[in-house]
């Protein structure tokens, strides 16, 4: 079909995102698939058997706008016991259309022509065209290679008069690291006294490891009061492809949120709503999370030994990042390419999610696979001189 008029885009600068790019790929090429992150074992078989109850039982209409409020009441429970913040299920809680909604819903809620968002390099791919499509203007700071800290030093000077929103990502994706309760005080002190918004996204909050406590902005309350807390049941449950989620923030805030939400999707699917409510009754269900995702960090880890790859054990997330300074000096967008065509497994560069262009020869791998799928992975990676 052919659209008469040229098109000026809203997102000049935006393609197809890395994700959808590897991972079609990997299909063509036939290669293992380690670029996006979803598992490739099935989620307990227990939770489609609970959607599929409660479709039979009949409850397959709209839920209410902001959840189920039984799966709202027992999210506010979770967040209470782990990290000691109370949230009224009534008007603090909403269930999204997976983390990327949640996400967008709240930028658009609050961020206006010329509201300047801070966000941390390399940063998840959702943020910037959000931020863009709302008038805003990201500002990037770069996490300090090799380990990929914050310095609040740059995040202090940073701040301006239009700050109105700095984005956190803990754990954090791309790189595996987590923010330590440093950081929260370091945000605590960067952010007091201002009317910065903060979104916590935090949707690899169980998958932490060497018993590491999550730092939940939730645990903060002078941080807590100004932030949209973001967390993604796909990564919990093994089931990315559900696209549900959910957002916790403070009344005020999540009013705001809401009046976006309300004509964004309005609601999400109902009988998977009632199901995570039956489901997360047992918080062992993601309380194991951790150790399950550890022992195929270290699983994976032990594999790739004796390979020319170089690695810092991801902190938490699915996601290793593995350098690859002694195989090759290509930019990792070519050789991960060429590591997808010639070898046989598929990873994502980490420099796109960069703004400047940066090379620290790294590639992302994404562990959750089953232990034969990381098997065949490792011989190949390790074959490469
Ligand atoms: N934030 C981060 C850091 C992610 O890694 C992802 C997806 N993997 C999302 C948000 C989006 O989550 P969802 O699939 O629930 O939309
Ligand atoms: N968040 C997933 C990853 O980092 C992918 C999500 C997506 O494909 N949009 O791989």
């Amino acid at each position: 079909m052919h659209y008469p008029k040229p098109i000026t885009s809203k997102l000049p600068n935006v393609g197809t995102t890395i994700f959808t790019v590897m991972s079609q790929l990997a299909t063509h090429h036939n290669a293992i698939n380690l670029s996006q992150g979803f598992p490739d074992f099935d989620c307990d078989p227990a939770l489609p058997a609970l959607v599929s109850k409660f479709m039979q039982s009949g409850h397959n209409q709209y839920a209410p706008m902001a959840g189920i409020l039984g799966l709202r009441e027992i999210l506010a429970e979770k967040t209470s016991a782990l990290y000691g913040a109370d949230y009224d299920a009534e008007q603090e809680i909403t269930i999204t259309a997976g983390a990327t909604q949640a996400i967008f819903t709240a930028i658009t809620a609050i961020i206006r022509e010329g509201d300047e968002v801070i966000v941390f390099d390399p940063a998840y791919d959702s943020y910037q065209p959000a931020i863009e499509l709302n008038g805003g203007i990201t500002i990037h700071i770069q996490l300090q290679a090799p380990d990929y800290t914050i310095d609040w030093t740059k995040v202090s000077q940073a701040i301006t008069p239009r700050t109105r929103m700095i984005i956190i990502n803990t754990p954090h994706n791309p790189t595996g690291t987590v923010l330590s309760a440093q950081d929260m005080i370091k945000l605590t002190e960067v952010t007091l006294g201002t009317d910065i918004v903060i979104i916590s996204d935090e949707v690899y909050e169980h998958i932490i490891f060497d018993d590491q406590a999550h730092q939940s902005v939730a645990r903060y309350p002078s941080l807590a009061e100004r932030s949209f807390i973001i967390s993604s049941f796909g990564k919990t449950f093994h089931a990315t492809g559900w696209k549900i989620g959910y957002c916790v923030a403070p009344k005020a805030l999540m009013v705001e949120f809401r009046k976006v939400h309300q004509f964004l999707v309005f609601c999400t699917n109902t009988p998977v709503q009632f199901a995570l409510a039956e489901y997360l009754k047992q918080p062992h269900h993601y309380l194991e999370l951790g150790h399950f995702y550890q022992q195929k960090r270290d699983y994976f880890i032990g594999l790739i030994k004796g390979s020319q790859f170089e690695l810092k054990p991801a902190a938490g997330t699915y996601f290793q990042l593995l350098s690859y300074k002694k195989l090759s000096q290509e930019k990792d967008t070519d050789y991960a390419i060429r590591l997808t065509k010639e070898c046989g497994v598929a990873s994502i560069p980490v420099s796109v999610f960069f703004q400047e262009a940066v090379n620290h020869h790294v590639l992302r791998f994404c562990f959750a696979k089953k232990n034969e799928t990381l098997e065949k992975a490792a011989v190949l990676l390790r074959n490469l001189n």
